[in-house]
């Protein structure tokens, strides 16, 4: 294996490290991000309920307002019975008391009837507002793993990092683009084996897509320390000592 070729693996090992810390800080601060847009769903639902809580008090007070003047209307006709002076006023104040009675007891229902609602919104609310507690410590939690992660890692990146500029720096500027580039693309993975697909024949593939690989970039490999990147995915090809077969890849 070439020179450039020895720096490119290095680099790739870094790389792949390097790779590794970003996905796992990654996936912690998505963790975090998603529990904090849980917790805002959360919030505006609770608002939205208890908006409807306050609408519907206000509903049931004004029935029971309403209620209780239709009851002291019927306190008042059931005293001028007693005052009645003919039997035609007695039962037109009875008539006028009985249907106020009817009113009064349609209003009522539907004063329990809000208050029914109002318990289950309330209901409803104290289940999101449980949930927003358990979200809320869930995110401390995940941002306190988040912070560790960062401190854990801190050092090891810079020092990952320092490493990858000494590696680059015995890289021609050419292949190390290459590189830059088919590492970002690739999470880190800019260079692959190349796979023998028989033993016994020369079908060579590039274990990164699994396309077939013509002799002349398998010769090439083996004379030039030049780089070569397979024409389909791009990423750097090297030949493993000696070629094997396609190792199984995840
Ligand atoms: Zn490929």
């Amino acid at each position: 294996m070439g020179e450039t070729l020895e720096a490119l693996h290095r680099l790739q090992s870094i790389e792949l490290q390097l790779a590794e810390i970003r996905r796992d800080r990654e996936a912690k601060a998505r963790r975090v991000e998603y529990h904090k847009r849980q917790i805002r769903k959360a919030e505006e639902k609770l608002a939205i309920g208890q908006a409807a809580i306050r609408e519907r008090q206000v509903r049931a007070d004004a029935l029971q307002l309403e209620a209780a003047s239709f009851e002291e209307s019927i306190d008042k006709h059931r005293q001028a019975l007693n005052t009645a002076k003919t039997n035609k006023e007695y039962a037109a104040i009875l008539t006028a008391m009985n249907t106020e009675k009817a009113d009064c007891a349609k209003l009522e229902t539907q004063v329990l009837q809000e208050l029914d609602s109002i318990q289950g919104l309330r209901d409803e609310a104290a289940k999101i507002e449980a949930s927003v507690v358990k979200l809320s410590e869930e995110a401390v939690q995940f941002e306190a793993a988040l912070r560790k992660h960062d401190g854990k890692w801190k050092k090891q990146r810079d020092a990952l990092q320092a490493d990858r500029d000494v590696c680059a720096d015995k890289v021609p500027p050419a292949a190390l683009a290459t590189f830059n580039r088919v590492a970002e693309h690739h999470d880190g993975e800019a260079l692959v084996p190349v796979a023998k697909l028989h033993p016994k024949r020369e079908d060579f593939i590039c274990s990164g897509c699994n396309m077939k690989l013509t002799l002349e970039v398998i010769n090439s490999l083996h004379t030039r320390d030049e780089i070569q990147v397979c024409t389909v995915c791009g990423r750097i090809l090297h030949l493993e000592t000696p070629p094997t077969v396609q190792r199984t890849r995840t």
